[in-house]
Parts: structure tokens; sequence; C-alpha cells
């Protein structure tokens, strides 16, 4: 076996040093599209993975960045299948790697992991079967890398590469910092041969991609960072009177998707079970104070689809590849983006639009002030330090807060803040699809600051609002505030209206927050240009009977924008037959086929195998496995013939259309006599029941 290895790798290194950039590396580039296609049944490699599976297959070392979704896994594994010799994968999850080899023994690839969940019995047998060759790729958890029976094997095999999945755990900048890592460097040097070192993340700050490269002793790596951006998932902010109704609402409107929803606390995450069954809706929940019984077993019951609803703290999702998840809803804004984005980063894994929902209340601001002033108090760490860290914090805090307020693209401020840009304008999140008048609030705006200035900057947002309001409560009294000139100056705007003067000039930087427990509001000094001539602060407004909060008919769309009733209805009947088998088979349903292939099949309606391989995601050895099922729920569902349950263009082929655009293509709309009778309305209500009355007849 030792021979056997040494003369391929030096035959190996042969190929690798005297044919790169010849006919053999195209050779090998066009066997990774053939193994792409034979084992995941997809056509072509996705943005970034083609470079980062190139440079594998040049033999040089590897780093890509790419964001949850994005295909990280395909970039190793389908190298690893085009190399001869072993590629170790090293995974800092159980539940990742166990997940991953289910994955890849399903679509027909021979691959095992070795962790401490297998006996060591099982151990030895693993590795007994990976000298005989049976493994081309091998899953271990760090702390494996420095056992004897380990090393001993490792220095026998033939390891062509090491992949480091999750690699920003070897970053102390980053948040998952695991000393186990470390390990890896000094398990390479060991090695007989050094392979190929490929790592993989998706967070990308320049701290952690240096400290990547530097602790791993990458050579002259290949760096692709494909960016931060996840198209396929429509980001939206409420902030509802109730989010209990709104939830049940948005559950009942979407039974047949399944989602997370987020809550900050444990005791919340027991409330909405509770409130979600007296509505008849049944949820798995994950949080801390749950047993490790308890836990696993509402894990199994949301992945294996048995529940399409999971309720919990953010203790759930690390390590949950669950790719059909179509809506993450945050019923408490987290405490900070780099959360949010991950949490709601675990929506439409598998590609397909998926959505992320905060519910914004203003009780959320408390409860993580209250967290992040409490949080650290039992740490071991300096007074100095904590105070470093509660600063920090409250800093991530409002930013995040503001992200609750903007009325600019989602997509952009998230992007923003880590730090790329585009062009401010997704059409693909609330801000974007709603229609915004413009108003000019200079005014307003001036007489704020002014009434901010006149009491000595002292007070929080709800004295300042009371002033303008012209309120009649104790605090004003005591506080000569019903003296100013400003009181009850804008009692017209009413309070909404003002609050949201405010927080748009907080957005701006014009005013600003203090960290304290109770913070007062303050005067920034760019402020002082807003009393400049010419200068003007523009706030946008939603359009009335065009309102944000009620976005049901966007989301109906949503729902059925590729297919038809009929290719809904088929959608079903795929996934009933999806669901028997990962019954059966004891797996997760989404890896059977995900969600797309399913979609695909209706779109495409194979009647043979020919045309079934060519369904996204249809692999040979899914086909040789599963496709019988499906082929015959096809066939009995159509009657043989094809017939057309998409809307002639998919969603991917539209080009994204302009808001204004979007606007012409409406036809133009008469009120006639004819129509007011055909209204039917009560005697009298107001404009935004005018409007919703309208809608409904223009849909009828
Ligand atoms: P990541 O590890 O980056 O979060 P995964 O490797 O789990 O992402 O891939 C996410 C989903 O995208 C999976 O369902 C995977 O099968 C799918 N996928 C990956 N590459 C392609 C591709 N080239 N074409 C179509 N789907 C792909």
């Amino acid at each position: 076996m030792k021979l056997m290895n040494s003369i391929e790798r030096r035959y190996y290194k042969y190929l690798r040093d005297e044919c790169v950039g010849g006919d053999y590396l195209k050779y090998k580039d066009q066997s990774a599209l053939n193994i792409l296609k034979k084992y995941f049944g997809y056509d072509s490699f996705r943005k970034g993975q083609e470079k980062l599976v190139h440079s594998i297959l040049e033999g040089r070392d590897t780093l890509g960045i790419m964001p949850t979704g994005a295909g990280k896994s395909i970039c190793y594994q389908v190298p690893a299948l085009v190399m001869s010799g072993i590629t170790l994968v090293i995974s800092p999850l159980i539940s990742l790697m166990k997940d991953q080899v289910t994955a890849l023994n399903q679509a027909g690839v021979h691959a095992a992991y070795i962790n401490s969940s297998l006996t060591a019995k099982q151990v030895t047998l693993a590795i007994d079967y990976a000298r005989q060759g049976r493994y081309q790729i091998i899953y271990v958890a760090p702390e494996r890398l420095e056992t004897e029976e380990f090393l001993e094997f490792a220095d026998s095999a033939n390891i062509n590469m090491v992949t480091v999945d999750e690699a920003h755990c070897i970053s102390q900048w980053g948040q998952d910092f695991r000393p186990s890592y470390l390990k890896i460097v000094r398990f390479i040097e060991q090695l007989p041969t050094r392979p190929i070192i490929s790592a993989f993340t998706a967070t990308a700050t320049k701290e952690v991609i240096e400290d990547i490269s530097c602790v791993l002793r990458l050579k002259e790596p290949t760096i692709e960072v494909t960016g931060y951006d996840r198209a396929n998932l429509y980001f939206e902010v409420r902030t509802p009177k109730n989010k209990d109704v709104e939830i049940v609402d948005y559950i009942k409107n979407h039974e047949s998707n399944c989602g997370i929803i987020y809550c900050s606390t444990r005791s919340s995450v027991d409330e909405l079970q509770e409130k979600l069954l007296q509505n008849e809706i049944s949820s798995a929940k994950y949080h801390a104070g749950m047993s490790d019984s308890e836990r696993n077993a509402n894990q199994e019951d949301f992945i294996y689809d048995r529940k399409s609803v999971m309720i919990a703290t953010n203790a759930f999702g690390m390590g949950i590849d669950k790719s059909n998840v179509r809506y993450v809803i945050h019923y408490n804004m987290p405490k900070n983006m780099e959360s949010y984005y991950q949490e709601a980063g675990r929506a439409g894994r598998d590609g397909e639009p998926a959505e992320c929902i905060l519910f914004y209340g203003a009780r959320d601001v408390k409860i993580n002030q209250f967290l992040i002033e409490n949080g650290n108090e039992k740490s071991e760490i300096g007074d100095a330090q904590r105070e470093l860290i509660r600063e920090r914090d409250e800093e991530r805090l409002k930013i995040m807060t503001y992200y609750c307020f903007t009325r600019d693209c989602l997509r952009e401020y998230i992007l923003r803040y880590f730090g790329e840009y585009n062009d401010g304008f997704c059409n693909n999140c609330s801000s974007c699809l709603t229609e915004y008048t413009e108003q000019d609030v200079t005014d307003i705006s001036q007489d704020i600051i002014e009434c901010i200035r006149e009491c000595g900057q002292r007070f929080g947002l709800n004295v300042i609002i009371a002033t303008l309001m012209g309120r009649k409560i104790a605090k004003l009294t005591a506080n000569q505030m019903v003296n100013s000139k400003f009181y009850g100056k804008r009692s017209s705007e009413g309070e909404a209206y003002l609050k949201h003067v405010i927080n748009k000039l907080i957005i701006d930087g014009y005013l600003y927050l203090t960290n304290d427990k109770y913070s007062v509001v303050k005067i920034d000094r760019s402020a002082r240009n807003l009393f400049d001539e010419g200068s003007k602060v523009i706030m946008k407004l939603p359009k009335e009977g065009f309102i944000d909060s009620d976005t049901s008919s966007h989301k109906a769309k949503r729902k059925s924008e590729v297919l038809t009733s009929r290719g809904l209805g088929l959608f079903d009947r795929l996934r009933q037959v999806r669901t028997n088998l990962a019954r059966e088979e004891g797996v997760p349903p989404y890896i059977i086929f995900s969600d797309k292939t399913l979609t695909d099949m209706c779109i495409k309606q194979p009647f043979s195998k020919e045309e079934m391989l060519k369904v996204t995601g249809v692999g040979e050895h899914k086909y040789e496995k599963y496709a019988q099922s499906f082929l015959v729920a096809i066939e009995e569902y159509t009657n043989g013939t094809k017939e057309t349950m998409s809307y002639e263009q998919p969603k991917e082929e539209i080009e994204p259309k302009r808001k204004k655009e979007q606007k012409s293509v409406k036809s133009e709309f008469y009120l006639t006599p004819d129509i007011m009778q055909g209204l039917h309305l009560e005697e009298m209500i107001n404009i935004s029941q005018f409007v919703e009355a309208l809608k409904c007849y223009r849909s009828n």
C-alpha cells in the first residue's frame, strides 16, 4: 500500500509539475464538469466556483470566501473526485460532517466521517476502510488529527488535499475561534508529502483572511472572494402593532413552507409556541433552557420536515444545513448586523427565493441594551476591556436599529456594513418594492434641532416629542418645557410622524443618541449645515394605499412566481413523493432532492431517463435510486402529456425591472360610475379602506 501510494504521489507530482497549463489541465477541468453533472446533477459551476475548482486542480493552495448557500462544498468535493488519493476535510461540527457525508453518499460518492460520535471500534473500522482506499473524501474533527491511530494512517495514506471548512475558526479575530484548529498546521507538516491546502469560509473581514492565510501557511494561494450578497433573499422590516397576530397570519399564508422564527429570549420562545398552538399551528422549539434530548428531538422534527416551523433563540442554527428553509422571521431585533445576517442567511440555502423579515418593536432596543449591559458581568475580563466591549456592542446595536428605520435599499444597507457597495436598488427588499413620496422636512427638522438645543440636550426622544406635541405632562411642567416656544408647535404633525423625522435625522447623522441607560438625544456638529441656505432634508414616506406593511400581494406573487397553479399542484405531489422516500431512507427530505430540483421537474415534466437527467440536481446515482417514483407521479399527474406549468419566463431569466419601469407597465385605471356601483361601499369609509376596496375590485 505504501509503495503504491508513493508511486501515485510521484506520478501525480509529475503531472502537476510537468503538465500544468497544458492539455492535462483542460482534461481535468472537463472531468470536473462531468463530475458536477454525474454526481450532483448540475450543468455548470456558479460564480466563483469555477475559479476555485480550477485553482485546486492546478495544484495551488486555494482560499474561497463565499456567503452561506453559495456552494462552497462543491468547490472542494468536485476536485476531490477528479484527483486521485484522499481529501481530508477538517470540519468543526459533528452535525455538519454527518449532513455532508449523508448528502455525498446519497449522490453516490464514497465518503465517511471520523469524529467522537463514533465508538472506538467504529473509528478503527473507518480507518481500515480508508486504508483500503474506499473513501475519496473523509471528514474529520480537528481534535482527531493528533491521535496516534489517525497519524499512523495519515503517514501511509495518499492524502492529496487537506480542506479546512469553516476556516474562520482558525482566526482569533473571528467570532468562533477554535484552538483545536491550530493543530491543523502541525498535522500537515507531519505528512510525508505536502498536500494541496484549500480553505473555505463565509466570514470575510480582512483580519480573518490574513489570519487564515498566515496560520495555515498557504503558499501563494488563489484567493476568491465572491461577495456577501444573497440575491435570492428578500429583506423586509415590519413594525407590527401586534407581532403575534402577524406571525400567525404569515405562517397560515405560508403553510406549505418551512421557516425559522428567532426570538431574543427563552421565555418569548415558549410564549410564542403557546400562542401558535392556540391558533392550531404546531411548531418545534429550541433554546438553551431545554434538555439535550428535547432539543435534539425538536431539531430533528424540523430537519425531517415533520414540523414546518421552528421557534428558537440564537442557540439554534450553527451547523444546520437544511437547504429548504423558505423564511426566517426575527420576532425581535437582534443585537447586531453580524448576528442578523448570519441568522437570516439560514433561509434559501438552495438558491430558491426565500424571505427574511424582521419584526421591529421599540422594546427590542431596550432588551438588547439590557443584554449588553449584563452580558459580560460574569466573564473574567478586566473593567477596561468590559467597557470597550460594551461601547462596541452599543455601537453595533445602533447600526442594527437604524436598519429598521431606513427607507433606503435594505440589501445595500447590509452589504455596506460588510464593506461592499452596489447601486442602491436591489428590487428585492421592502424598501425597493414600496412606492414612496418624497417630502421636504427641512423646516420641521430645524424645529426639532432647535427644541433639543433649547432644552440643553438633556432629554430623551419622548420628552422632545411631547414638547413639540404640546402634551400636558408633569415632566414638561417641572422642566419649564411648557414655556418653550416649541411647546405644541408641531402638534398637528402627529407623534408617529415626528418620530419618523427624528429617526431620519439620527440615521443621517444630524442627531445621535447617547449610550447611557436612559439615552439622551444630542445634536451632532453636522446639524449646523441644516441651517445653511439651500440645504434640505428630504424624507421618504410610503404612498397611501401602497404601504409596505401590506405586502401580502407581493408575497402571494412570489409563491407562484415560477409555477402556475397546475404547476404548484404537481409540486405538492412531488413533495409528497419526496417525504415518503425520505421516511423510508431515514434522511431529511432536502437531501433526496432540493425544492429547486422539484420546481425544475414541474417545469420540464420529464417522462424518460434522458429528460430526467436534464433536471437540475438530478445526477446519475440519484436517478437510479429515486427518479422512478417521481417519473410515475409526473406521468400520472399529466396523463403523459406535457403542459405549460410555468410562466413563460422563469424568474432568473426576467431582467430585473426598476420600480419606475414597473409602474409604467401597470395598465391605466379610471374610476367610472359603474365601478363605483360595483364597490358596494358602506356609508362612511376612510381613504385607506377605499383604496383597499379598489384593490379588491381590481384583482377580481
Ligand atoms: P455553502 O456551504 O456555501 O453554504 P452549500 O455547499 O451547502 O453552500 O450549497 C448550497 C446549495 O447550492 C446546495 O443545495 C448545493 O447543492 C447547491 N449548489 C452548489 N453548487 C451548485 C451549482 N453549481 N449549481 C446548482 N446548485 C448548486
